[in-house]
């Protein structure tokens, strides 16, 4: 790999670029295995699905009220019906509808034999063994069987990633092992002489680490299998015993810390040396010293050490290409428009991610506020925040009620 120049710095890399290069660069996971329908939340579908049987399995009603023959009706969609029976959920009607017949249905019963509509409770009386129906329309209120997924066809693709829905899917379609992917396997280090365990007494100049409880949080959320391998030193030798180690046992390598160029940052040197480099830095704030290659066979990002800057670059690259690596697909943070409620101030030359909040404005319509100062080593702005307000590199700045592109950290599902 080699780093073409851009913008700002010799060497820095423009967003989209940096996008592309990692995309291109990972090779998912190919092995499988098949899991427990539960312990599939949150993987990746190896194989096709294909449903089994027609689902919904039966032809119901989708609503409570009487399931008649249409032909019954007349043209206003009226009738008088003599009710033969009743369908419940779970109890099909063992007989079938006759001509002047109807039976009573609660929602989800399966329609009796010869009937093809349901009209709803509300528009029907009960005199006795006779109901009177109004404004019955053929064939309403009916649910084919097989009309979400008919039996025979793919019910979920490979590649597809298991999220709630789709967990309800495998399990309308009766199965109790689904086949996955391996998850990836990620190594974690932080790195820095001054970083502390919490728990432990600080010592003058020593602060407690922060980024292996951050990116902990988003690998465990991304489902990754999560290696933990504590504090490296600022030295030399210690962080290449380890990365080596590290590289041998994982898909993947994430390190926060010692990134830059200054004399402590070993992480970046040791890279260099032993490792496939893609690109060094980024023309992003916060977050400019991104390290991103190969080490051995273990992709590796080298996040920077400022608890925002981590998390930022966390959230921009490490996440799609994790996701890419655990065969879900490379898909970059989705972007969505709102306008500014302030003035958010920016000088051109890189591309910024600025903390944010969603609130509605008086209008009823979805505006995006500021968190307070922007600092890449104040954590707090992103515990404040919920989405980030993407400012591009020439933009200088935008006006309170401008549009801005706006992505969120977390969604629904
Ligand atoms: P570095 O990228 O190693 O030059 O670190 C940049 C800044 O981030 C310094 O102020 C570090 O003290 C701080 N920092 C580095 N690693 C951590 C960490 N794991 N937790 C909290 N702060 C950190
Ligand atoms: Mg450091």
């Amino acid at each position: 790999m080699s780093a073409p120049s851009c913008d700002d710095r010799p060497g820095a890399l423009d967003i989209d670029s940096a996008h592309r290069r990692i995309a291109a660069a990972i090779e998912p996971i190919e092995a499988t295995e098949r899991v427990a329908l539960r312990a599939a939340l949150g993987r990746v579908l190896a194989e096709d699905l294909r449903a089994p049987l027609d689902i919904p399995p039966d032809t119901n009603s989708a609503m409570d009220g009487y399931a008649l023959r249409g032909t019954d009706l007349d043209t206003d969609g009226a009738a008088a019906l003599r009710m033969v029976g009743t369908a419940w959920a779970g109890h099909p009607l063992a007989r079938e509808i006759g001509p002047g017949e109807c039976a009573r249905i609660m929602t989800g019963a399966p329609i009796p034999a010869r009937a093809d509509t349901v009209v709803m409770q509300e528009r029907t009386t009960a005199d006795g063994d006779t109901i009177s129906i109004r404004g019955g329309e053929p064939g309403s209120n009916v649910r084919a069987a097989g009309e979400d997924l008919p039996a025979g066809g793919v019910a979920l693709t490979a590649g597809t990633a298991i999220r709630p829905a789709e967990l309800g899917v495998i399990a309308s379609l009766g199965l109790t092992e689904v086949p996955v992917r391996r998850r990836p396997r990620v190594a974690l280090f932080a790195t820095g002489d001054e970083l502390f365990e919490p728990g432990q007494t600080l010592k003058p100049g020593g602060l407690y680490d922060s980024n292996r409880y951050t990116v902990w949080g988003m690998l465990t959320r991304l489902g990754m299998e999560i290696d933990d391998r504590g504090h490296l030193p600022d030295d030399r030798t210690a962080v290449e015993a380890s990365l080596l180690a590290a590289a041998a046992e994982n898909d993947a390598i994430v390190t926060t810390g010692g990134v830059s160029v200054g004399a402590a940052d070993h992480v970046a040197m040791v890279l260099r040396d032993h490792g496939d480099v893609g690109f060094w830095q980024i023309t992003m704030k916060p977050g400019r010293p991104l390290n991103f290659g190969f080490f051995g066979r273990a992709l590796m990002f080298g996040l920077p050490g400022n608890p925002v800057s981590a998390m930022v670059t966390f959230y921009q690259f490490v996440r799609p290409a994790l996701d890419a690596l655990a065969g879900a697909g490379y898909r970059r943070m989705p972007t969505l428009r709102a306008r500014a409620a302030v003035d958010f101030p920016k000088k051109p030359g890189r591309t910024e991610f600025q903390r944010a909040r969603l609130v509605s404005a008086d209008d009823g319509s979805t505006a995006v506020e500021q968190v307070g100062p922007q600092g890449s080593g104040r954590l707090s702005s992103m515990s404040r925040a919920d989405c980030f307000v993407v400012l591009p590199a020439d933009c200088e700045g935008v006006a309170a009620g401008e549009w801005v592109d706006v992505q969120l950290f977390e969604g629904l599902v």
